[in-house]
């Protein structure tokens, strides 16, 4: 019954808990769409792997982990009083900061009640005749619900490279992914951070201050654009505060979910001199704003990417003072923001310290860790503590450690071998009422905003199905194919398939299939074509009603036009 959770035991004498909806991850997405169903009046339990809220927030904890979203974008937008109430103190908040305002968040709206911690789902297996998902969770606890929500992060499994002798290594050793709670004491250490990537660039300055050497290997060089954060005044608060209607209406229309401008201009539109002009103004503002906000085409026209390219490589050889590392330091063979770029926090100002250094492993790989550091070839480079800044199994990495299993026992593992297939990357066909936040195949930009779009997305279907007397909704098998097209399209018209190693193409991880992992027609694109397929009545899904008897029966099957949605059910 809907608003109440139900104790049951199964023919077995087994204790089974039936619940309307299931959520697995109380991150970002987890809590949003906990509150949302809640809010419909659904019974919700959320599970979470980590002992607290917070996903990312929680895991992340490295030093310098911080946004790359300004804070008044990155926040919930579903309640005013919520935004009222809240302050947030730098441009780029700390992760202990989000980490706080998600707490806040729980707290305010009660959402704690529902999430069971420290618990890992282990399997989510889909019952055809009931249309009901079996959730058994870690020591076989079971519950059955109508809706299966995974909101387990777009970059949550952490990947560490398999290196031959860890295990003989006399010091620390940490993955930024899975920081530990207690501080990690740098002071007089010797440090290597393996890595180059957004957490490394983060975590390379601060650890730099305390350590008595910090040793980089990067393999590949990164276009790390200046973050130029700042502590926020009340007046600037203010501002925001007063702001917002116009930040969530600008963000949700933005391909990347920032409350950013379109520049207005191209390469053609400008001078040389003008064009190095509007590149410094970015340069100078900071963040992201350096790409979105100067030129137009610098994701899609290579000339106007190599004008930006050279730009932040000048801007390289000129902070980093010894012109050997500044060249190492400097991305030569693809384009800029082809990788997604990372905001730096006096990054390359780092190489200038005594106690810094560079080694560049694109020739000579790390061949194996010894008891006393890292051997590259013949060198060895001591440390007292290795950190593994290698990045995520992005997309699909979480979901291959839950046995999920469609219609007919089919494991989402097998239907993914190829890489991941969905429709909207919210809705996979022969896994009907299962829902993906953040999922795979749905747009990669600034989460909190992609995340809302879809949670009230995900709620009005369940909504639609409730209000008709339906009890499962299922994309059709040709809209997913046509999803997988739109996706290949939408990547092959920009610059970003020539990235190197792009976790965003899977590129990251030895023997993953190949492929964009993402939407990238833009965030608001992406939320019209949601909207359409709502408001077409679910033409492109199947939704279907079980009769009373267990068997079910078709009430609509997906069309390709326009229809109003469905009364009732015959
Ligand atoms: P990443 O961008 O994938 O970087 C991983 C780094 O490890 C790369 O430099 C990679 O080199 C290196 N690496 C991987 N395997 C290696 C090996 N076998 N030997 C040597 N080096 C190896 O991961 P990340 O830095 O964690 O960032 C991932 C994403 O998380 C970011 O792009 C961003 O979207 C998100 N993130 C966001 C924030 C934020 O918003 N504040 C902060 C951190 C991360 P190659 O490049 O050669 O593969």
């Amino acid at each position: 019954m809907p608003g109440q959770t139900n104790d049951q035991q199964d023919h077995n004498g087994e204790s089974l808990t039936e619940v309307d909806a299931v959520v697995i991850g109380a991150g970002i997405g987890g809590l949003r769409m906990l509150h949302q169903l809640r809010e419909q009046g659904l019974t919700v339990q959320v599970f979470e792997a980590a002992p607290d809220l917070g996903g990312t927030w929680f895991w992340n904890r490295y030093p310098g982990a911080r946004t790359d979203s300004e804070s008044w974008t990155y926040a919930y937008s579903f309640s005013k009083e919520l935004q009222d109430e809240w302050d947030w103190s730098e441009r780029f908040p700390t992760q202990d900061e989000v980490y706080r305002y998600l707490s806040h968040v729980a707290d305010r709206f009660d959402l704690r009640r529902d999430i069971a911690f420290d618990t890992r789902v282990e399997s989510a297996v889909y019952d055809e005749d009931s249309a009901r998902w079996l959730v058994t969770v870690a020591g076989g606890r079971r519950y059955r619900c109508a809706y299966l929500v995974t909101a387990l992060g777009l970059l949550s499994l952490p990947y560490k490279p398999d290196f031959k002798g860890l295990e003989d290594f006399e010091g620390q050793w940490h993955v930024t992914g899975r920081w530990p709670q207690e501080e990690v004491d740098f002071t007089g250490k010797r440090v290597a951070i393996i890595g180059t990537g957004a957490t490394a660039v983060q975590a390379v300055p601060l650890i730099a201050q305390t350590a008595a050497q910090l040793t980089v290997f990067q393999r590949t060089p990164n276009y790390v654009l200046p973050a130029r954060n700042y502590t926020l005044t009340d007046f600037e608060r203010e501002g925001i505060r007063s702001s917002y209607d116009e930040i969530w209406r600008k963000a949700r229309k933005h391909p990347f979910g920032y409350a950013f401008d379109r520049a207005g201009v191209t390469k053609s539109d400008v001078t040389p001199e003008e064009h190095q002009r509007i590149l410094e103004r970015g340069w100078e503002t900071g963040g992201f704003r350096f790409v979105f906000e100067t030129f137009d085409d610098m994701t899609l026209d290579e000339e106007a990417n190599e004008i930006a390219s050279e730009f932040v490589r000048n801007k390289i050889r000129a902070i980093v003072k010894d012109p050997e590392t500044a060249e190492l330091l400097c991305p030569k063979d693809y384009p800029i923001v082809s990788k997604r770029p990372p905001l730096g926090h006096f990054y390359y100002e780092a190489f200038n310290r005594d106690n810094v250094r560079l080694v560049d492993i694109s020739q000579t790989p790390i061949d194996e860790i010894t008891a006393n550091g890292i051997r590259v070839g013949e060198d060895e480079y001591t440390a007292d503590i290795i950190i593994f800044a290698t990045g995520f199994d992005a997309g699909t990495g979480s979901y291959n450690y839950i046995d999920i299993r469609g219609r007919g026992g089919e494991t989402l593992e097998k239907k993914w071998a190829d890489g991941p297939r969905t429709h909207l990357g919210i809705t996979i066909d022969g896994f009907p009422n299962m829902f993906m936040v953040s999922g795979p195949q749905s747009p990669f930009g600034n989460i909190p905003v992609v995340v809302e779009g879809t949670v009230e997305w995900i709620g009005n279907a369940v909504t639609h199905l409730r209000e008709n007397g339906l009890d499962t909704i299922e994309p059709t098998s040709e809209a997913v194919a046509s999803w997988w097209q739109l996706l290949q399209d939408y990547i092959n018209a920009t610059l970003l398939p020539k990235g190197r190693h792009s976790w965003f193409l899977g590129a990251n991880i030895p023997g993953k299939p190949r492929g964009v992992l993402f939407f990238f027609g833009g965030v608001g694109t992406y939320r019209k074509t949601c909207q359409a397929a709502a408001d077409s009545g679910y033409a492109d899904f199947t939704l279907d009603s079980v009769a009373p008897h267990g068997q079910a029966s078709t009430a609509h099957v997906g069309r390709t036009t326009s229809r109003p949605a469905p009364q009732s059910v015959s």
